[in-house]
């Protein structure tokens, strides 16, 4: 019998997620998951919809992943990986180079996904340093990105609904464009590009790279947007020598219907971002890949090395849940998976465009979103989703779901029913 959750503790003395420590929202107290379950002390079991925000793509307590640590931890918990390395690093970078966009070679493990963003910044400002152009400091973006919570991350983060605004004497200025308005699965407006070739053409010689979530922006607003956009913003990317970042922390790995996002439009960026699914949401590993010739120029710059390296750099085992999860995953049949919840998703959720308080229904892969004409109540919804026997965290006006890969047709089906009750009864 595990010792009852001390919820006042909790309350008084630890910080949540985007919490005020005076009136924090409610907590509910976890016993165990299992599955695409998450088991409350007080007794419900509740359908999972979140994956732990993006990462539990193989559920919760899976065997593979458990023996893949235990076996892990009777070899060695953890070494420095200055001077040092070992078979799980070398195990996770070769299936990281040969699952990624074939010209992504190099890799650096880092221990959460804003660590693994500012990397790939810093790898970017050293690379125009190493070829004498350190004018070339500033970063490209879109409005509505998400990039993390650590300074830099957050520097690029959309201006207006981030809650970087707070700190805006304190971040460097970047450069934002437009966010496209071309959805995924109509026309594409060519006009969507505007901005942002305006941008990169009038700042090209203080750029150092575009940074960019690509065809889903997540944290952000959760928009899915036209792969012919991403397309573009490689074209100028190319025509003005700007390097191209990729932030896949939440696409990668599947979740968009490809292994990963840039694949919708055919595209390979100079660096990327990895983190979130890597580890099937066990423990926190990131990752920032980058071609050669981003490596190489760094390494023959005036410091002759990439200034970073975490205490917990490469963890063994965070890279050997990692290898298990990423070996899970390429040996599953996660596209027809992911394929599965799309089309659930779509047929499930569709019936709530006819509702008056639903401004938007969006669906890509295994990501469903409600979006409200309205900001909800996140603590009266969260008690109700709870009382439907689901897991559903929504955000301002979102209302969204990417479950874990294994889900079943009929938990899903359950999840979509929870969604459809309430959000018609908040009219
Ligand atoms: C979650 C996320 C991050 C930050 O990752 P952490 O592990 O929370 O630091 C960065 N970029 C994107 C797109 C994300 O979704």
């Amino acid at each position: 019998m595990q010792p009852k959750i001390d919820l006042d503790f909790d309350q008084q003395h630890l910080w949540h997620p985007y919490t005020s420590m005076i009136e924090p929202l409610p907590c509910y107290p976890v016993s165990h998951a299992d599955g695409v379950y998450i088991h409350l002390e007080t007794g419900e079991k509740l359908i999972d919809g979140m994956s732990s925000w993006w990462s539990v793509i193989h559920g919760y307590n899976h065997p593979v992943l458990n023996t893949a640590l235990h076996n892990q931890v009777d070899q060695m918990s953890h070494v420095m990986f200055g001077g040092l390395t070992h078979e799980p690093a070398v195990s996770l970078a070769k299936k990281l180079v040969a699952m990624t966009p074939s010209q992504l070679t190099k890799v650096f493990l880092a221990d959460s996904g804003s660590v693994s963003v500012e990397v790939a910044l810093k790898m970017a400002l050293q690379y125009w340093m190493s070829r004498n152009e350190p004018h070339r400091n500033k970063f490209l973006t879109i409005e509505h990105g998400y990039h993390g919570d650590t300074f830099g991350a957050m520097s690029v983060c959309d201006p207006q609904n981030s809650m970087h605004s707070l700190y805006a004497g304190v971040l460097p200025q970047h450069l934002f464009a437009k966010a496209p308005q071309s959805r995924f699965e109509e026309a594409f407006d060519q006009s969507d590009l505007d901005d942002f070739a305006a941008k990169i053409q009038e700042n090209k010689n203080q750029i150092a790279a575009v940074i960019l979530e690509p065809i889903v922006q997540g944290a952000g607003g959760m928009r899915i947007y036209h792969p012919e956009f991403l397309r573009g913003v490689k074209q100028l990317c190319e025509q003005y020598q700007v390097l191209l970042i990729c932030d896949e922390i939440a696409t990668g790995f599947g979740r968009t219907g490809k292994l990963f996002a840039c694949e919708h439009a055919r595209i390979e960026p100079d660096i990327l971002c990895l983190g979130k699914a890597m580890t099937g949401g066990y423990l926190s590993l990131a990752a920032t890949l980058c071609t050669n010739e981003v490596a190489e120029v760094i390494s023959q710059g005036q410091a002759g090395v990439l200034m970073h390296g975490p205490t917990f750099m490469g963890n063994p085992l965070a890279c050997a849940v990692a290898n298990a999860s990423l070996s899970l995953l390429i040996d599953s049949s996660w596209q027809e998976q992911v394929c599965f919840i799309e089309s659930c998703l779509k047929s499930e959720l569709q019936p709530l465009r006819e509702v008056s308080t639903v401004a938007d229904i969006r669906v890509l892969g295994a990501i469903g979103v409600v979006e409200m004409r309205h900001t909800v109540d996140v603590k009266a919804i969260q008690r109700r989703f709870v009382e439907a026997g689901v897991w559903i965290r929504p955000f301002g006006k979102l209302i969204y779901i990417m479950p874990p890969y294994v889900i079943t047709q009929s938990e899903l089906s359950q999840l979509c029913k929870a969604i459809r009750d309430i959000v018609v009864n908040l009219e």
